[in-house]
């Protein structure tokens, strides 16, 4: 815990920067309602600077107070060392923030993307009517279901590594994941391994896909089907156009990581379901984000793919397989968007 260098993190991400970061920004000032428990009578909490320069919080109900480390504690839920990792982590990304030794208690929003935009193919368009006819066949999903993906903003193609491919990203263009438009793998490089999906260059693995949606349409959903990977995110739309009422389909590209804490306010108090992949990895991402969705205030569920057949009586491995389901297992999966 020693090897952190606590000025320099405190230079790159102090308290009210770090507060912007985690969407409590409005919180970040003398006077200001307690993000941690409900009372809008009296604002009870404070963010303050010492005489050091240094800026800390407090909460004068009961919730405590303390430094940035105690307030990612507090928020995120987390112990004091995988606090101290995450404020490095934040503090990494915060590549345009000014190292200044003491910070004006209110200050305008700093915007909250801190990462240069992915870099997407200078023949980035947003698809043809028989591009998206050849995703919604090479998917076996719904044509409505890709076309309101590219309405979304969420579906787009373009060359990647040489290939006509279809992208998916979020609107600000911090993560992209590119798939090929004939359905074949990427060939292995550099040692790797040939794959199905390529993570465009400079992508936050922990940015959800699709929970921005243009117009602060996002704002009308109460639902969100919170999918692994961008072939179940297509199979997402396709299962909430078939038969959804008001969900939204959102994607985390990896397992393995953490939905990134500026995405959280946008999922806070909603309905979650969570839909793994059938695996171990799947499983345990879905964990993980279900502690950190109903810290926020989320309704969170899971679907469990385990056990459900493909037509040809192989074990389903994740939602793109639901949409070939046995037909002895279609019922079960009704239950999917309930
Ligand atoms: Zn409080």
């Amino acid at each position: 815990m020693d090897s952190y260098d606590f000025d320099k993190l405190r230079a790159a991400l102090p308290l009210p920067e770090l507060m912007q970061r985690l969407g409590l920004g409005e919180h970040a000032k003398q006077a200001a309602f307690c993000p941690f428990h409900k009372n809008t009578a009296t604002p009870s909490f404070s963010v303050y600077q010492k005489e050091s320069g240094r800026a800390y919080w407090k909460c004068h109900s009961t919730c405590g107070g303390g430094d940035e480390v105690d307030l990612l504690e507090k928020y995120l839920g987390l112990s004091k060392p995988e606090a101290l990792k995450r404020w490095e982590e934040l503090a990494g990304g915060a590549v345009h923030l000014k190292p200044v030794s003491s910070y004006p208690m209110q200050r305008t929003p700093v915007p909250a993307l801190t990462r240069e935009p992915v870099a997407m193919p200078s023949d980035l368009h947003a698809g043809t009517p028989a591009e998206l006819e050849t995703v919604a066949r090479l998917r076996g999903v719904d044509f409505w279901a890709v076309a309101t993906m590219r309405q979304n903003g969420v579906l787009q193609f373009g060359t990647v590594c040489g290939l006509p491919c279809w992208i998916v990203s979020d609107p600000a263009k911090r993560i992209a994941e590119a798939r090929r438009m004939d359905g074949l793998l990427f060939p292995a490089f550099e040692g790797g391994t040939a794959r199905k999906a390529h993570t465009l260059k400079g992508s936050a693995k922990s940015r959800p896909v699709g929970l921005m949606l243009p117009g602060k349409l996002h704002d009308c959903f109460h639902n969100v089907l919170l999918v692994e990977g961008s072939g179940d995110f297509v199979a997402g739309y396709h299962f909430a156009m078939e038969r959804g009422q008001n969900w939204l389909p959102v994607a985390m590209l990896g397992a393995s990581t953490l939905i990134h804490p500026e995405a959280l306010p946008l999922l806070r108090g909603k309905r979650v379901k969570i839909v793994p992949h059938a695996d171990e990895a799947g499983g345990a991402g879905a964990l993980k984000w279900a502690e950190e969705l109903e810290r926020i205030g989320c309704e969170v569920s899971g679907f469990d793919l385990t056990g459900l057949r493909k037509s040809d009586g192989s074990n389903v491995k994740d939602l793109n397989d639901c949409t070939d389901i046995h037909p002895d297992d279609a019922t079960e999966l009704e239950g999917l968007l309930k």
